[in-house]
């Protein structure tokens, strides 16, 4: 999972876009976040164009003079402002979640972020964001050669049956990894104990195989994990370079 630099999606190093880019006409929103209200920012055509719930806030009409603003007073300002950061960048910038953990998640603070993070884009209605942090636990994978079992039981109570990010959570927990025994079987979600099976059974004659994490997703365009069906993935979204 990245820290400050890293969850680029790939694309071309052009140094120039025939794509219109991000609008940048429109005015600024406030969004004071937080119990301490703290503000951001941000352009309202981002705003609207990546999320539903500032698309249906910004809808009213603001009088002459008043400052067009929303109030999130029970969200996390570092969380929200990785979000902002992904609407200009295109990229999930977790470094600073050390501010955010506790004891029990000092060892995993970037699982901690994404967690808080999946939430967001659910309350957002973002479905860009959902995908790239997708990408974000392929790469945490990777990278830790671990397969979080808390992912499951994120993914599962805040998506439909048909979402690709569950198909995740299953081909991770039965093709990756060294298969140890859990502890606790019943805190996973029942539907995705539903799923492991419906996996596995197909193949308990010859046999299930293991993978790394690295080689389950070598050749495979992380789009098999992504939400977005017909629609263009955030990936080819032109996005602020820097
Ligand atoms: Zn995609």
């Amino acid at each position: 999972m990245a820290t400050d630099s890293d969850l680029e999606p790939p694309r071309k190093k052009a140094r120039c876009s025939a794509d219109e880019g991000p609008s940048v006409e429109s005015k600024p929103i406030v969004v004071r976040v937080g119990e301490t209200k703290q503000e951001f920012y941000v352009h309202e055509s981002l705003l609207r164009a990546n999320s539903r719930f500032f698309d249906n806030a910004l809808k009213k009409e603001w009088k002459e003079g008043q400052e067009a603003a929303v109030d999130l007073p029970v969200h996390d300002p570092d969380l929200f402002r990785t979000w902002v950061k992904f609407l200009y960048t295109g990229r999930v910038f977790v470094g600073g979640a050390e501010n955010l953990m506790d004891n029990e998640r000092k060892h995993y603070p970037e699982l901690w972020a994404w967690e808080g993070l999946y939430d967001l884009g659910v309350y957002l209605d973002d479905g860009d964001f959902r995908d790239a942090l997708i990408d974000a636990m392929i790469d945490w994978m990777c990278a830790s050669c671990k397969v979080p079992m808390k992912f499951a039981r994120c993914v599962y109570p805040l998506t439909a049956e048909s979402s690709a990010h569950r198909k995740l959570g299953v081909d991770a927990f039965v093709n990756i990894g060294r298969r140890v025994p859990v502890a606790n079987m019943s805190s996973f979600p029942p539907d995705f104990m539903r799923d492991v099976l419906r996996e596995i059974m197909p193949n308990l004659r010859e046999g299930l195989d293991s993978s790394s994490a690295v080689d389950w997703f070598k050749d495979m365009d992380s789009c098999h994990y992504h939400d977005h069906g017909d629609k263009p993935c955030y990936k080819t979204k032109p996005r602020f370079r820097y």
